[in-house]
């Protein structure tokens, strides 16, 4: 004969399972272990948990957004503190360098611009 098992009887208890109802009205062991298993939880507390309002999560942020640390932007990841020198370096030399070559790139001579603009008509 298989008794019932710990987990069973539990189930039984809260009417979750009742394929044993049979096994324990004719097995005085399993019958015995469940009126022990019965009173421990029957001793146990149960703690109803309050009705959770509408704006139960707005009033949970509310109460702990002081205490979250500052959420940083997502590119921030990317970039330490100190390497922003380096990019701010490196901005201004590529302006620089842009510059430096637009001034200094030979022009095209003023002939081969009309006749360009003309072989595009
Ligand atoms: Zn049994």
């Amino acid at each position: 004969m298989t008794h019932c098992s710990d987990e069973a009887l539990i189930l039984h208890h809260y009417g979750e399972d009742t394929t044993h109802e049979r096994h324990l009205a004719s097995c005085a062991e399993c019958d015995a272990r469940y009126r022990d298993l019965a009173s421990v939880l029957q001793a146990v507390n149960v703690v109803q948990t309050p009705a959770r309002g509408e704006h139960y999560g707005i009033e949970v942020w509310q109460r702990i957004r002081h205490q979250l640390p500052e959420r940083e932007p997502w590119w921030r990841a990317f970039i330490d503190e100190w390497q922003w020198a380096a990019v701010a370096a490196a901005a201004v030399v590529l302006v620089a360098a842009g510059f430096a070559v637009g001034r200094l790139w030979p022009a095209l001579p003023a002939e081969s611009i009309a006749v360009r603009s003309e072989a595009a008509v």
